[in-house]
């Protein structure tokens, strides 16, 4: 099912749940039971992510910067596409729309407060507002600061978020367009998610990030040991995402330092 034009009221807001699944299950292995979720880098250093929601096969896309190599994988994977969702208007987050929408004409959802800024929209959303991947429902979180109209998707039930470029795996986005101290509320907000929540960010920063961390703190045996992890997963080829909240909760310089 889609997102309905008229979407949920903005006052029902995101509460973090406790995840579905079997008990003791692995996280990762929770998530994989209410959504499939693949990742792409696209670009210098972008994320794209296709969503298959396991109940009902229906798919989408978030921030689909470049539209073949989208079309492609999600091919390759035999995944369809029904929507693509947009967490802000930036043309590395964006530029696949027109050839996505055109190939396979699907919803395009994202901030309604930016839809003329945005590829031109099927769906605008505010705060809010619900979304659907096939039965998995998410919530739109209006996460201001790096643009004005900025998006994270949050789906609760599968314990997973798409931050966009508000926040990173160990940083966060650049105020371009919003204040600070909207930064740092949109970054609260995700910070009050539930810790156990896996973070999918717009863009691979980690490693330098992870660099700014350690000049802040470099005695920490937990921010050494999570470097190494990270360190250790690129060189094994494997992406920085997704990260914990827990862990963005205790060493992401952005959330500690409050
Ligand atoms: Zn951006």
């Amino acid at each position: 099912m889609l997102a309905q034009d008229h979407v949920a009221p903005a006052s029902s807001r995101a509460r973090s749940r406790p995840i579905r699944g079997r008990p003791g299950a692995r996280l990762e292995d929770r998530v994989l039971e209410t959504l499939d979720i693949a990742i792409i880098p696209l670009r210098a250093d972008n994320y794209a992510y296709l969503l298959r929601c396991r109940a009902t096969g229906q798919g989408a896309v978030i921030d689909p910067g470049a539209g073949a190599p989208v079309l492609a994988h999600a091919r390759a994977l035999g995944w369809p596409l029904h929507q693509i969702l947009l967490t802000h208007h930036h043309a590395d987050h964006t530029d696949g729309v027109e050839e996505i929408h055109d190939t396979t004409e699907c919803a395009v959802l994202g901030a309604a407060l930016d839809r003329a800024r945005l590829p031109p929209l099927t769906h605008g959303l505010a705060d809010g507002d619900r979304v659907h991947v096939g039965a998995v429902e998410g919530v739109a979180l209006a996460t201001p600061g790096h643009t004005h109209g900025h998006l994270a998707f949050h789906f609760p039930a599968a314990g997973v978020v798409f931050t966009g470029d508000c926040l990173f795996t160990m940083g966060c986005g650049r105020v371009f367009e919003g204040t600070a101290a909207q930064m740092w509320a949109s970054l609260a907000r995700l910070r009050a998610l539930d810790p156990d929540t896996l973070v999918y960010c717009g863009h691979d920063y980690a490693e330098g990030n992870v660099r700014f961390a350690l000049a802040l703190e470099p005695a920490s045996p937990a921010l050494n040991a999570h470097a190494a992890d990270l360190k250790a997963r690129r060189t094994r080829g494997q992406p920085s995402v997704p990260s914990r909240l827990a862990d963005e909760r205790a060493l992401n310089p952005f959330f500690a330092r409050r």
